[in-house]
């Protein structure tokens, strides 16, 4: 399998540090608001690689973190007259239901940056001690990592030091390329947002949190290091200079999954058009946004459009209908069971093996959706069987088959099934008889509530129409 690695800037087969094990360390939210669509485009894009290599055979260790303190989770709490820790906590909770609602699978572990302050302090220790960070000129408790002791800063976006944006010089430092490791308590901030240290009081700088989360879960070296694209600098700079620094190898593939724009435009408090989970969920489910989400290729620019989830939904239709085809008209047949020795298409699994191409693997599905139509039609049963479990297989990898979210459908939409199914099997009822005044009555009321059934040779089923 390849991986594209955005250090090297190639495509590198990928080997795990150790057979049969892949841990991976991504960068997760700042949670002073909630999760707007390139948040969800993030996590789920790791989901999915972590599906994959899990199917591969891999025991998957993947590590998401939450920063739950930093400049703007404060400036949020001022302005919403709460508890830092308060605010910080409510968003987390909100990311993780609408992360459970794309079906995105738990991380292994989920650390939040105020739990790991001793581990963060001993990294800046480590970094002081080996001459790779210095204490504030002024004597506050600030601490700088010292760019100009590390000839390889700038090695991850290939960049010299001098030509970096958003430096800014400060009387406390030696030079603006220096970043915070450790930031000295303000007096306008809450007494909580601080602690304790050998420098003086304080809060760690955002790079260390990433720094010391991943080595103290994954190890001083770990496979592969994720997050959006607009992380690499400074943030992932920051943080592999640090880790290196520190005498750890850190990680051996660098994975950055593209932005989202809307309409062609950045995304952008300022335009106010930022898009959240809840537009998304307002104008489709959660299935359809998943399949949305996942259909582009997890490197390249999405530009959402509130048009795209419909064509996403007709996609998705596409397959599910076949499916659902596929097992009516198989019920009662000898191939009404899915065939356990039935594995994933060679085509389907050298896409997702090449930089886990999905939009190519989700033509095979298709591919594979139009010819099992096909032999439905033309009574090839056996045929017919074969890719309905292939496109089972391939579903779940993607995490977008019907078993996947049947466990999630609502409690609203399982009390109308029981209703609907009761109402079927008075029709039943009735067309054995022979009434065929009560049956239509019974459809035409079903129609009117916006339901409709399609008939098969013993079954009928149910749609929202
Ligand atoms: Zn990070």
């Amino acid at each position: 399998m390849k991986i594209f690695d955005s250090k090297s800037g190639e495509l590198r087969d990928f080997v795990p540090i150790s057979s049969g094990r892949v841990g991976i360390y991504v960068c997760g939210p700042t949670v002073q608001s909630v999760a707007h669509i390139g948040h969800l485009r993030s996590a789920l894009s790791y989901d999915v690689m972590a599906r994959w290599l899990t199917h591969l055979g891999n025991e998957v260790t993947l590590v998401r973190n939450v920063t739950d303190i930093d400049d703007k989770v404060l400036e949020r709490a001022v302005e919403q007259k709460q508890n830092w820790w308060s605010l910080a906590y409510a968003n987390e909770l909100l990311f993780a239901a609408d992360f459970r609602k794309l079906g995105i699978q738990a991380p292994s572990y989920e650390p939040r940056a105020t739990g790991h302050i001793p581990q963060m302090l001993k990294l800046i220790a480590t970094l002081i001690e080996r001459g790779h960070a210095y204490r504030a000129l002024d004597g506050s408790a600030n601490v700088y990592f010292d760019t100009a002791s590390w000839t390889s800063y700038g090695e991850l976006t290939n960049q010299s030091p001098e030509d970096m944006d958003g430096q800014e010089a400060s009387a406390d430092k030696k030079r603006a390329q220096d970043f915070a490791l450790w930031k000295a308590a303000k007096p306008n901030e809450p007494e909580t947002a601080s602690w304790d240290s050998e420098f003086g009081r304080g809060r760690p700088g955002w790079h260390i949190e990433c720094s010391a989360m991943a080595s103290h879960y994954l190890g001083e070296n770990f496979d592969i290091h994720g997050g959006g694209l607009d992380l690499r600098f400074p943030h992932h700079e920051n943080e592999l200079a640090q880790s290196t620094a520190a005498g750890h190898d850190f990680a051996n593939y660098w994975v950055h999954n593209g932005l989202v724009t809307v309409s062609g435009q950045k995304m952008s408090k300022s335009l106010g058009n930022s898009v959240h989970s809840s537009d998304l969920f307002a104008l489709a489910s959660a299935q359809t946004v998943r399949y949305y989400l996942s259909s582009a290729h997890y490197r390249s620019v999405l530009d959402y459009q509130p048009s795209v989830l419909s064509e996403a939904e007709a996609a998705l239709g596409r397959i599910l209908g076949f499916l659902e085809r596929a097992g009516r008209e198989l019920a009662t047949t000898r191939f009404s069971e899915a065939d356990s020795s039935i594995a994933i298409p060679a085509e389907f699994a050298s896409e997702m093996n090449d930089d886990f191409n999905v939009p190519a693997a989700l033509a095979v599905v298709h591919e594979l959706v139009r010819s099992g139509n096909s032999d439905l039609d033309e009574q090839r049963l056996r045929e017919a069987a074969q890719k309905r479990d292939q496109v089972t297989l391939m579903l779940e990898v993607l995490g977008l088959a019907p078993a996947q979210w049947e466990s999630q459908l609502s409690s609203e939409h399982q009390a109308l099934d029981s209703l609907v199914q009761a109402l079927i099997a008075e029709r039943d009822r009735a067309r054995d008889a022979k009434d065929y005044a009560t049956a239509d009555r019974i459809r035409d009321q079903l129609s009117a509530a916006g339901i409709e059934l399609a008939d098969s040779q013993n079954q009928t089923h149910w749609s929202l129409s």
